[in-house]
């Protein structure tokens, strides 16, 4: 197989430290507010990596954590404890409030049909194996104590912009971005390991330490829970793009300085949703959840399609107009789908060939959209309906688009009618027609049907 290995920049062969098996590794949400669209966008691929390695003949197993600590969430020890402020906003203790929001970013899970990683780990459940770490980049002089917390001393390392070519101007200016004025410091790239000594007036949760009560840094956490659940050797780690920097270069730093070796071979990246004016973001409240989708009547399934027409390598941007359209191809494969009826023997060549095609798009680092096309060619093809089934399930263990699920909740039918007067609205308003844009409108309304023009195109709800 081949994928991009950001660490070094190239699209390579993918050797694991254990013939047929996969450590991987994602760093997992933080559970102050609901997952959104972008967040989503990281983990359908994340899924489709690990089902792709599954199908093509490896064994996986992943391990993922949920950061359940606030002030895990930057190390600049500046700004609020994302937690703590959710937990007062809604009355309830910081616990709840992760187990809360890990719940629905489950159910976001379940609606995409990602399958939930084997091993799922709250970051509150490992600080003995942080402190361990910690304890022993003291002693390798890695690590300092200054002003009550302890650092990670960056110019101990040969490298330390792992994924930057060079110490280039960019990455500098990444650092300097990330760094507070925390005097404590000897380097301004240093980044925590364990505070005592902290900015936020009441600490939610601390734990003892042999540096006295405080909580771990912002990294640490996936070092350990990687460490503890996965050991030394780690074959991919994955996340999206914005992890790269810091997130991920402290973890490198801070895990390879410990285990003395080299930790994890390959780093799977995967670029952002944006809306039209920027990245879908969780701080400034402009996201699409799946819920909202759920509202809107949209399937989220189509959502996953709409992912998987273009490359992880390759920022995505986000508008109802193309989700209107990956439903409208959705919806015609489930009633392609939903014809065929069995018809005879398997054709066995014709499906090893096709099914090699599929095999070829995962391992041509995981080319998604091809795996569509092929997908699509199958259908299109005048290859029996039994062998098109046959084929179609296959694929489907890797898409989970649901293909052969009898009851879609969503009436295809009245849902194909109305993305159908969308594209035909849009035209019209293109077209400068705007009386027929606006009769459109109302017939739909007539009919319960209300259509919201958003900078991010129009999307429809169905007034029950
Ligand atoms: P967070 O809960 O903010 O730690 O994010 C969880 C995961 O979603 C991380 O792997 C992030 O890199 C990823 N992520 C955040 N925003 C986006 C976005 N707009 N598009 C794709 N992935 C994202
Ligand atoms: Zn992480």
């Amino acid at each position: 197989m081949k994928l991009y290995n950001s660490l070094t920049r190239k699209v390579e062969d993918f050797i694991t430290n254990k013939p047929g098996v996969v450590k991987m590794y994602t760093c997992g949400p933080t559970v102050y507010d609901y997952a959104h669209l972008g967040n989503y966008r990281s983990y359908i691929f994340e899924d489709i990596l690990e089902k792709s390695l599954e199908y093509i003949g490896y064994k996986v197993n992943r391990v993922m954590n949920i950061t359940d600590i606030g002030h895990l969430t930057g190390d600049s020890d500046a700004g609020k404890d994302k937690m703590l402020e959710k937990a007062k906003e809604e009355n309830k203790g910081i616990l709840d409030i992760a187990a809360f929001y890990t719940k629905a970013f489950k159910d976001g899970f379940d609606d995409l049909n990602l399958k939930w990683p084997d091993t799922v780990i709250p970051a509150t459940s490992c600080i003995d194996t942080y402190i361990e770490i910690i304890k022993k980049l003291l002693e390798k002089e890695y690590a300092y104590q200054s002003g009550g917390n302890i650092y990670f001393d960056i110019s101990k390392l040969k490298k330390y912009n792992v994924f930057s070519n060079q110490e280039s101007e960019e990455m500098m200016v990444g650092v300097r971005d990330s760094v507070s004025d925390d005097e404590n410091k000897r380097n301004p790239g240093d980044f925590a390991l364990w505070f005592t000594k902290s900015k936020f007036e009441n600490q939610a949760l601390k734990w003892n330490s042999p540096w006295g009560e405080g909580y771990p840094g912002w990294h640490i956490e996936c070092s350990g829970i990687s460490y503890k659940y996965l050991g030394e050797y780690l074959d991919i780690h994955c996340g999206g793009i914005d992890n790269k920097f810091p997130h991920h270069t402290n973890e490198i730093a801070q895990s390879e300085s410990f285990i003395g070796h080299k930790w994890c071979n390959y780093w799977f990246h995967v670029l952002h949703l944006n809306l039209k004016n920027g990245k879908m973001s969780k701080s400034d409240g402009s996201f699409v959840t799946i819920n909202d989708l759920k509202k809107l009547v949209y399937n989220p399934l189509s959502y996953k399609l709409m992912c998987l027409q273009s490359s992880y390598r390759k920022e995505l941007v986000f508008s109802f107009d193309a989700l209107n359209s990956s439903q409208t191809l959705y919806n015609k494969i489930l009633n392609k789908v939903n014809n065929l009826k069995e018809d005879g023997k398997l054709d066995e060549e014709a499906a090893s060939e096709y099914n090699k095609k599929f095999k070829e798009c995962i391992e041509n680092d995981l080319n998604t959209a091809m795996m569509i096309t092929t997908l699509l060619d199958v259908i299109k093809s005048n290859l029996n309906n039994t062998t098109k089934i046959y084929l179609l399930k296959e694929f489907d263990k890797v898409l989970c688009l649901d293909l052969f699920k009898k009851e879609q909740n969503i009436d295809v039918k009245l849902e194909a009618f109305i993305l159908e007067r969308i594209e035909q609205r849009n035209e019209a308003k293109k077209n400068k027609n705007y009386a027929l844009a606006d009769q459109i409108r109302e017939e739909l309304l007539e009919n319960g049907v209300e259509l919201l023009d958003t900078r991010e195109g129009t999307k429809y709800t169905i007034r029950k």
